[in-house]
């Protein structure tokens, strides 16, 4: 089906949608159904009818909190539809993958995700190996990698993208969804809005390297980032419309990444790196935040604010060369992770000839970087006063738990852990990362 998706905001038009453009060709999107409302979980037999022919076996994967909200719902109404329901409560992230695979019989037809985004993930990646079809049934709009063609997968301290096929459908039950708690609605605004950034790398990283970068996406950011701010008293309030329109936005946001999986806009940009790497040294340090859209929002408004100070410098266009091993080594300490494990991660240290070509393009184009960013940092800044008073009730939880010298010890080794090329990679490149940290 082509649409003219640039110009709707309407969720369901996004199922088994296609649009062509001259940058990238075509679109697609893979998810065919795509189901929100009050009560929506009732979805989930006509659905399964839909797709199996009234019979066979399904199972149902969650964590506790999230098998008990929602898990048992999905159950409730495949039994009544007379489905065999197996049923699975994951116990841990290390052994997740091995409980999926374990629960999935040699007649189980089809997959059904009721947990949390790491769930979800582990779900994706024991269906793929199967060969098993996946609905996500979401239990909290915190993570918009629900429906995305690839799960991120923690190996030897480091989260690695796996490739599996995008689930089938996804059904986002609004009564379960506004009963989770504040802090994920705060999440999941913080991950709207920290999408700013990533198309912001997404441009500079096409203009310095040539990737892979797309207007009419980055529109469709935009859009939902527009729509975001424009509700920001509803959220305020904390109007129940509010609530599906988080989570219809996530959902876009989600989509976006089988639309343009190779696009940094809809992968992450620097935001997400600080996220990852806040994830990483919080677990290291026993600190207890795994929020990740509130990292995210937090990275986008530190990141910004640096850019800005980055960009406004005529100066800061000569590149030294990185003193890789003494960042190697600094970050084994950090992580205590080996270093040979580190350094194997240094992508994009480019060579003389790259260089040069990147001091020039950079020289050519700060003007106009320096115009994009002051106008992404007044969105954020919009954006934080409406963040503050929905997560006043939960506490903002990083603030809590990091102080100054760790988010400068985060920001100065995220750009390491990702292979993109961003201007935050860029400044660490050129060894002035350091001189600009707040
Ligand atoms: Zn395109």
């Amino acid at each position: 089906m082509e649409i003219n998706i640039a110009n709707t905001l309407n969720i369901s038009r996004f199922a088994g949608a296609a649009f062509r453009c001259d940058t990238c060709g075509t679109h697609n999107v893979v998810t065919r159904e795509i189901t929100v409302g009050a009560d929506a979980s009732a979805h989930i037999a006509g659905f399964a009818v839909q797709h199996l022919g009234g019979s066979g076996r399904v199972l149902v994967a969650a964590g506790r909190r999230s098998f008990d909200a929602l898990g048992s719902k999905a159950v409730r109404f495949l039994t009544e539809a007379g489905f065999t329901v197996d049923t699975l409560v994951v116990t841990g992230r290390d052994t997740a993958l091995t409980e999926i695979t374990a629960a999935l019989k040699d007649d189980t037809r089809l997959v059904i995700s009721a947990g949390g985004g790491a769930v979800a993930d582990y779900v994706k990646l024991a269906a793929h190996k199967a060969g098993l079809p996946v609905v996500i049934m979401m239990p909290t709009p915190s993570s918009d990698n629900y429906l995305a063609p690839y799960s991120y997968i923690e190996r030897e301290g480091f989260w690695e993208r796996a490739e599996v096929a995008p689930p089938i459908a996804v059904i986002a039950d609004l009564d379960v969804i506004g009963a989770a708690p504040t802090s994920h609605h705060a999440a999941a605004y913080g991950l709207i809005m920290s999408k700013i950034i990533a198309v912001f790398d997404s441009y500079f990283s096409n203009l310095m390297r040539g990737t892979p970068h797309c207007e009419r996406i980055a529109d469709l950011i935009y859009a939902s980032v527009g729509s975001c701010v424009e509700a920001n008293a509803g959220f305020v309030r904390h109007e129940r419309k509010s609530v599906g329109l988080i989570t219809e936005n996530v959902i876009r946001m989600s989509l976006l990444k089988q639309m343009a999986p190779g696009q940094i806009m809809t992968q992450g940009g620097a935001e997400t790196h600080f996220a990852v790497f806040a994830e990483r040294y919080m677990t290291e340090n026993k600190r207890g935040c795994r929020m990740f859209g509130e990292h995210a929002f937090l990275g986008a408004q530190i990141v910004s604010g640096l850019y800005k100070l980055m960009l406004k410098d005529a100066g800061a266009d000569i590149f030294p060369p990185p003193d890789i091993l003494a960042r190697a080594e600094r970050f084994s300490e950090v992580t205590g992770l080996q270093e040979h494990r580190v350094l194997a991660r240094y992508a994009g240290v480019p060579d003389g000839e790259l260089y040069a070509v990147t001091a020039y393009k950079y020289r050519e184009y700060r003007a106009e970087l320096y115009q994009r960013i002051l106008r992404s940092e007044k969105i954020i800044a919009e954006a934080v006063r409406t963040f503050r008073h929905i997560y006043s009730d939960a506490g903002y939880w990083c603030r809590k738990y990091l102080t100054d010298g760790d988010y400068r010890t985060i920001l100065a080794l995220a750009a390491d852990t990702h292979p993109e090329y961003t201007l935050l990679m860029h400044m660490r490149n050129a060894g002035y990362l350091e001189q600009y940290l707040p």
